[in-house]
């Protein structure tokens, strides 16, 4: 915070000045009322002087203007011995009183006597000619005679006089006609300088005056000072206060303003009516328009007009309620091209709960778009055949389904499972098996004109959806042109292999008006031609419902199998390739009964969720494995992590959250251990209560890995809603990795998609060096397959782990 130092000091320097600056005013102003009180009192002084000397004189004048002044000599009135040189100085009355002469001076002294005893005024006259001794200048009055003499009207001076101050002041008595009665004897003519009055002000009652005054002006200059010292010192702290506040928030705002700049996401901020007031550099590399081009613009401008009404209506419905609203929009740059971006806008309010400006952050998905249009498209097509795949068949069968109804139409539905073809694959090898079925999808594809929906189910199992029609006459032909496409030689290295199937077939609305019903249909009619000698085509009757006695067979058998233990678990590792580390386990059921042998979880979990025994089998498993793997602990010495299947029914039982941290509880398994596998099925039923249950049980210490990434929904702006810390890439894209460029992209996509939402990923089925080698490039290293481990019973895990 170096420039917050900067201001804090100007601000105290700032007042200091202000202090020195307003002490000097106030000192200044004291001095000169100070010295002007001395001036006044000074003046005072020479007032009290001058009128003294005024009255003197003109008494003087007066007296003198009448000769002087006759007085009855008595004890305190005698003759005066300076006057005797004037011939009439006593007179004699009539009566026989003698009365003698007083002249000015005379009379002035023994009044100025009389006066100074009074009132401590000292009034003398003096000359520097004088017969009275007592008349004789002293040292002061001696200069100031001299002065007087050179010219000067007045002489006027503050001495001391028996150590204390006194303002004397004399006045020039110049020879008057009436004087030289008396006087004649100085020979100084009428008009000379005959002498002088003055007077002694004694000066301490006005210092006193003065100093009283002055006291005040000291007190009153104090306070004054005081309190604008306190004044400027309270103002000066808020100024800082203040200055500092201001300061934080610069620095706070030059921070903020520099983490938008240097953000990885576009910023855009709007006044209230959505004119651009400020974007950031990422979002000019976004949408390629420079600053100078949108400030003052609305967003108007990168419109592509592609979005939906709607869109703008939910927008600005949200924000102008002062809510922050998400959402995808399709905008466009400068270049004109068309981009994807998330744009999060929030409205930013003033006190009073206006909107003041808009804050929309966008976000570039459009690399994300691609990838999830590409995986989308990818999950609806089988990766072996390019046929669509069972999620588009489902989600045809629906459509044709509400069609079909709409316009009271008829259409079928084909189920086709090829005779023997396990018998291909183990005996010509898996990769005959492919090309076989590639060829066939082919076959099958070019029969163009008849407008069929074909699909593959998996495995060698395929399912046609006929179009529309008002009777189901054709179908026989369509059947003929299918049998043909597969009883034709496919011709493989050098072989020539001879298919049949057994084909099944459902009629809507006869055999079903919903999705479950025509397939079960076509699938029981499909099951009763395999069961009456294959290569052969039946339309669904109700009898075949007994063709799915296996599947009756395998619920039955099911319900015991637990309380006759008769499922058992296997556990296959994960590695990571690049550490050479062991990374967990996945937890796999098997089932051994003791009439329809031993089975793997593909044959029979299916039919477990259709009649929910699955919630029990489910509870189970997951019980065992964990009763298993702490056993287990004891003897490696750790528990190892473990992932557990979950069928997408259980997750959606009520009380699975409960069921899981009871198992937890009671086994004493650690929850950060165990790892749930979902698939995407799961979450998509009901996004917000699968959010709810996954979030509690991830705040209990479990993870979620979504199984089979890629087959199924795949949608990245779900994926981003789910607490999930691992995606499982579906075996179907590595078990083409090597020769498929589209499965090593599909990967690399799901791959990065992944890294950028901070998910883990992991490759399941990886069964050779090679596709391994694939998968390190790609960047995968966690792995789960045969080239690491097939998955293990009990014992082999023992013996995994001693190695
Ligand atoms: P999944 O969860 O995707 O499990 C992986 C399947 O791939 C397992 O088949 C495993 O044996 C197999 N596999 C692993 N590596 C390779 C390989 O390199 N090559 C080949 N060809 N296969 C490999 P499995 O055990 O037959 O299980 C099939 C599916 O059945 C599982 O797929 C899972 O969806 C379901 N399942 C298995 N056990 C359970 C369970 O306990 N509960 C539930 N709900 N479903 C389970
Ligand atoms: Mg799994
Ligand atoms: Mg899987």
């Amino acid at each position: 915070m170096p420039q917050f130092k900067t201001t804090f000091s100007f601000v105290s320097r700032y007042l200091k000045v202000v202090i020195v600056v307003f002490t000097l005013l106030i000192a200044l102003s004291l001095a000169w009322n100070i010295s002007n009180t001395r001036q006044e009192t000074t003046r005072l002084a020479e007032l009290e002087a001058n009128t003294n000397l005024n009255k003197d004189r003109a008494f003087r004048l007066w007296a003198t203007r009448h000769g002087g002044a006759y007085f009855k000599v008595d004890k305190d009135t005698q003759p005066s011995i300076f006057l005797s040189h004037i011939s009439d100085r006593d007179v004699k009355t009539d009566s026989g009183k003698v009365l003698t002469l007083y002249n000015p001076a005379t009379m002035l002294r023994d009044i100025m006597h009389d006066y100074s005893k009074l009132y401590g005024v000292k009034t003398r006259i003096t000359a520097e000619l004088y017969l009275n001794p007592e008349n004789a200048p002293d040292v002061w009055e001696a200069q100031a005679l001299k002065k007087l003499k050179a010219g000067a009207k007045t002489v006027k001076e503050i001495t001391s006089i028996n150590g204390k101050p006194y303002l004397r002041v004399m006045h020039p008595m110049p020879m008057e006609q009436g004087c030289l009665k008396c006087h004649a004897w100085t020979k100084i003519p009428v008009g000379g300088l005959h002498g002088a009055t003055d007077v002694a002000i004694d000066l301490d009652k006005y210092t006193s005056i003065a100093n009283d005054r002055i006291l005040k002006l000291i007190l009153t200059h104090s306070i004054i000072w005081l309190i604008g010292i306190g004044i400027t010192l309270f103002l000066g702290r808020r100024l800082r206060d203040k200055d500092a506040i201001l300061q934080t928030n610069k620095t706070q705002l030059s921070i903020l303003s520099e983490a938008l700049e240097q953000s990885g996401n576009g910023v855009m901020i709007t006044d209230a009516e959505g004119i651009i007031q400020y974007i950031n550099k990422a979002f000019e590399k976004i949408n390629g328009f420079k600053s100078a081009e949108l400030i003052g613009m609305t967003p108007r401008k990168m419109k592509s007009h592609l979005n939906p009404i709607s869109l703008y209506e939910n927008m600005w419905s949200t924000i102008s309620k002062g809510e922050t609203w998400r959402g995808e929009f399709k905008n466009r740059k400068k270049n004109g091209t068309v981009y994807w971006c998330y744009e999060t806008i929030s409205p930013i309010v003033d006190e009073e709960g206006k909107v003041t400006h808009y804050v929309g952050i966008v976000e570039d998905i459009e690399a994300r778009k691609i990838a999830e249009t590409h995986i989308k498209q990818l999950a609806k097509f089988d990766t072996l055949t390019n046929l669509p795949n069972r999620n588009f068949f489902h989600e045809k069968l629906n459509v044709q389904l509400l069609e079909a109804a709409e316009q009271t139409k008829l259409f079928s539905l084909i189920y086709i499972d090829l005779d023997r073809f396990k018998m291909v694959n183990d005996s010509l090898g898996h990769s005959v098996g492919d090309i076989l079925l590639s060829m066939l999808s082919e076959r099958l594809m070019d029969i163009k004109e008849k407008n069929l929906f074909i699909s593959r189910l998996g495995g060698d199992e395929f399912s046609i959806i006929t179009p529309l029609s008002d009777s189901i006459t054709s179908i026989e032909d369509d059947i003929r042109t299918i049998q043909q496409c597969i009883n034709e030689p496919f011709f493989i290295l050098e072989n020539d292999i001879f298919m049949t199937a057994s084909i099944g077939i459902a009629v809507y609305p006869k055999d079903g008006t919903d999705a479950e019903t025509l397939i079960k249909s076509a699938d029981m009619a499909m099951y009763g031609a395999k069961i009456h000698g294959k290569n052969k085509h039946l339309f669904f009757e109700p009898i075949h419902g007994d063709f799915a006695s296996e599947t009756m067979l395998i619920e039955n058998g099911l319900r015991k199998a637990i309380a006759n233990d008769e499922l058992f678990l296997v556990y296959q590792p994960k590695w990571d390739t690049h550490s050479n580390q062991f990374l967990g386990l996945e937890v796999l059921v098997r089932w051994q009964s003791p009439t329809l042998g031993f089975m793997n979880p593909g044959r029979f979990i299916s039919i477990a969720e259709e009649t929910d025994l699955i919630i029990v089998l489910g509870e189970w498993i997951l019980r065992q494995a964990l009763i298993k793997m702490v056993d287990i602990s004891h003897v490696i010495g750790f528990v190892p992590k473990i992932s557990v299947n979950v069928s997408p029914i259980q997750f959606r039982h009520d009380g699975f959250n409960t069921m899981v941290k009871q198992a937890l509880d009671e086994t004493n398994f650690p929850p950060q251990m165990l790892e749930l596998e979902i698939t995407e099925g799961a979450l998509v039923h009901d996004p917000d209560m699968a959010i709810d249950k996954m979030n509690r049980l991830c705040k209990y210490g479990v993870t979620f890995s979504i199984d089979d990434f890629g087959t199924g929904y795949s949608s990245m702006s779900y994926l981003k809603k789910f607490p999930v810390s691992t995606l499982k890439i579906d075996k179907s894209f590595v078990d083409d990795i090597i020769d498929d460029p589209h499965d090593r992209a599909i990967i690399q996509a799901i791959i990065t998609l992944a890294d950028s939402f901070e998910i883990n990923t992991i490759a399941e089925g990886a069964e050779t060096q090679e596709q391994v080698a694939i998968l390190q490039t790609l960047g995968c290293y966690a792995i789960q397959g045969y080239w690491h481990s097939r998955p293990l019973e009990y014992p082999a895990l023992l013996d995994y782990f001693k190695n």
